[in-house]
């Protein structure tokens, strides 16, 4: 079932298989015996063809060691260089796809891989499904010197970042940002700037990052999903999120655009300018 000139991730419950030093490729002649209960395809990455195969958790190939498996995060975290980081990222992003809609939203029928493109279509109305994405905001707010960071309620103790939310039905990636800023911190911004993208496979968000600058307002977080938030220079930083985030991106951009030299951790593969 496998194509021969194809480069597989795998992916069994949901997981993508691979461990502390990095996500693991099989080749068609590795997958000869196993049988894959689907394969999608995730493009042509530096002239190889990847594709991504879903297989039963008893029926991984025998080089896996299954002690060895870890989780997406920690994958991601030994990631060098941008095209690894989308191969991971488009291949998680597919499998949590593929394990979430089983049916047809129109008429609730069995949905199944389509042969050509990257999409499932219904066995009886012959909708097509495509990967879901959500697009959202992620802003930088700067006041001179000083930039603002918070500890939302679902980040590990001491790890500060910028701020982000949802983009909502019918708004623009601008309004957005003007109000998760307002509804998280209380203040107001101006002056946005938008800097760069990024594909975030929790589960499958979409983030187009932003600078904007301090307008009004007192710091006053909105003790749900942001309990603390304050102004930080570049002298005295928080804990700040992993080096393969855009959130980490956007920092370091603006401590190189207050012309401070980047922390030693920051071997960017996102460039920050
Ligand atoms: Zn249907």
């Amino acid at each position: 079932m496998s194509d021969s000139n194809c480069i597989y991730l795998l992916a069994s419950n949901e997981r993508l298989i691979g461990t502390a030093s990095g996500v693991m490729t099989f080749s068609a002649e590795d997958l000869t015996d196993i049988p894959l209960i689907a394969s999608y395809p995730l493009g042509l990455i530096d002239h190889a063809n990847y594709r991504v195969g879903i297989v039963a958790e008893g029926d991984l190939p025998e080089q896996v060691d299954q002690e060895a498996l870890c989780g997406l995060r920690t994958m991601l975290a030994s990631v060098e260089d941008e095209t690894t980081y989308t191969l991971l990222s488009s291949a998680a992003q597919i499998v949590i796809w593929h394990e979430s809609f089983k049916f047809c939203p129109r008429c609730a029928a069995s949905l199944h891989a389509h042969s050509g493109e990257l999409a499932k279509v219904c066995s009886s109305c012959a909708h097509r499904q495509y990967p879901i994405i959500s697009p959202c905001i992620i802003v930088l707010v700067r006041k001179g010197d000083q930039c603002l960071l918070a500890h939302a309620s679902k980040f590990a103790p001491g790890r500060y970042s910028v701020l982000a939310g949802f983009i909502e039905a019918g708004e623009s990636a601008e309004h957005a940002v003007l109000r998760e800023v307002k509804e998280e911190v209380g203040i107001t911004v101006k002056n946005l700037t938008y800097c760069f993208s990024q594909s975030w496979p929790f589960p499958h968000s979409f983030m187009l990052g932003y600078m904007a600058e301090y307008e009004s307002g007192d710091i006053t977080p909105d003790g749900e999903e942001i309990l603390d938030a304050d102004w930080f220079s570049a002298s005295n930083l928080p804990v700040l999120p992993p080096k393969f985030t855009i959130a980490r991106r956007l920092i370091d951009r603006f401590l190189v655009d207050i012309g401070e030299t980047l922390p030693e951790d920051s071997t960017l593969f996102f460039a920050a300018e």
